[in-house]
């Protein structure tokens, strides 16, 4: 552990929330063997599967409706006898849902599906989360402690304390943020470009739209002198010859990650870039097919998420909204780590709105409109360069005092694009069924 990981570890450890603990059992996870940690897997997800029946009456239902009776005590719980637990379910369920005393904060996620889906997330969850995270961080080189560059939307704080707090909290991990959410002009690319010379990261990490948007402003601009030695990109796809880009232009080693709001880490490359570590000791990861049984390792599935930790949300079998594909079992990866490899995993939206100034991912309008409790939901329609329409799902009416301050937190991102606001009962689908969250005119795919 660094000195800087270890403040923190002791501060986390003296409010009571085991962190010191919890660390130590992520970093000696790493040195398990493969069958000791599929058995405490096993261990954790009947655990968690047990404490979801107990707890939530209307999860219970659901096992029963599914299975045809609800496990008795000392039984194997196979995971194909549960439902899969879909975004709607979790909306309907956090709609019904009294607030649990052991809720650490409620988070909220949209996914590549413009359905938004809030959950509550516990302490002991959170603290596993974060551990796990630094764990994937440091196979990059870029754990707490080492000067990294972090590209993305930084949250306001609070007040002064917590500004105060952000701020120890950021210089003790080394860590300079630079803020995108705001319109990306070149501007902007420029100044992201000049803050990577000014603090010589070891490690950049952030959207992968963002930092491949980064790559080909520098390419064409000769606008950096310096190049890291790693890159962490994550939240989207990386789409071929995004990597060479990005190893061309800002860092030696690209390691691609794999995450979601619901879960933070889901799976992170190591250095074989062989696929992703799923992080096994936290969350299961299974590829089903449309019925929710086990497709084989190496075929394409759908990406359910059981996280073991957060006992105050129902996340069994949860359907992500992504796909991929599992690595067989007998197939290690050649870096020794015990955590089982998923091969490939797609779906991760890299839609974009042009501005007039330029390109802005739409997971930046995703967080602004993801900040207001009353959206359930949303659709990005672009007819042309000028214009932007929003259609939001929601069950109150749209009047322009609630419009308000969304239009002007909208305006940080996508400048004097003429906005205008439709209320639907129902987003459109694609053929597939999946709901398209950009529909964009001008062929920015
Ligand atoms: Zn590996």
């Amino acid at each position: 552990m660094r000195p800087q990981t270890y403040i923190s570890a002791l501060y986390g450890e003296a409010r009571g929330y085991h962190r010191l603990a919890i660390r130590r059992q992520v970093t000696e996870n790493e040195q398990l063997p493969r069958a000791i940690l599929a058995i405490r897997a096993d261990r954790l997800f009947a655990e968690h599967v047990r404490r979801c029946i107990g707890r939530f009456p209307l999860y219970a239902e659901r096992v029963k409706a599914h299975r045809g009776s609800l496990p008795r005590p000392g039984e194997t719980i196979r995971p194909d006898e549960l439902p899969v637990w879909t975004r709607r379910d979790q909306i309907d369920f956090f709609a019904a849902q009294e607030h649990p005393e052991d809720s650490h904060y409620v988070h909220e996620s949209g996914g590549s599906t413009g359905l938004v889906v809030r959950f509550h997330v516990t302490r002991r969850s959170y603290e596993w989360r974060t551990a796990v995270m630094d764990r994937v961080y440091g196979w990059a080189g870029a754990e707490e402690g080492v000067k990294s560059l972090h590209v993305w939307g930084t949250t306001k704080a609070a007040n002064r304390l917590h500004g105060y707090k952000v701020f120890v909290h950021r210089a003790l991990q080394r860590r300079v943020y630079f803020n995108t959410l705001r319109e990306f002009t070149d501007q902007e690319r420029a100044s992201c470009c000049d803050a990577i010379n000014r603090t010589k990261p070891h490690a950049i990490v952030g959207y992968t739209g963002m930092l491949v948007d980064i790559a080909r402003f520098a390419r064409d601009h000769r606008a950096l002198n310096w190049k890291a030695p790693t890159l962490i990109s994550t939240a989207e796809t990386l789409q071929c010859g995004q990597r060479e880009l990005l190893e061309s232009q800002l860092a030696h080693e690209v390691f691609d990650s794999y995450g979601s709001r619901e879960f933070m880490n889901i799976a992170s490359e190591c250095s074989m870039h062989a696929g992703y570590h799923v992080a096994s000791d936290n969350l299961r990861i299974e590829v089903v097919d449309d019925d929710g049984n086990p497709v084989e390792p190496g075929e394409q599935g759908r990406i359910v998420v059981t996280d073991f930790h957060n006992a105050a949300t129902p996340f069994v079998r949860y359907e992500v909204g992504d796909n991929g594909i599992m690595a067989p079992p007998g197939e290690p990866c050649r870096c020794g780590r015990p955590f089982p490899l998923l091969r490939r995993v797609e779906g991760r939206t890299q839609d974009v709105i042009l501005t007039r100034r330029g390109r802005v991912s739409a997971l930046n309008i995703q967080d602004v409109l993801e900040h207001f409790e009353w959206v359930e939901g949303y659709q990005l329609l672009q007819p042309s360069r000028e214009a932007l329409v929003i259609r939001l799902l929601t069950h109150t009416e749209l009047s322009e005092e609630r419009l308000l301050p969304l239009r002007s937190r909208l305006r940080t991102q996508v400048g004097d694009l003429s906005v205008t606001f439709e209320r639907v009962n129902e987003l459109t689908r694609r053929s597939n069924g999946k709901i398209e969250l950009v529909t964009s005119a001008l062929g920015v795919a």
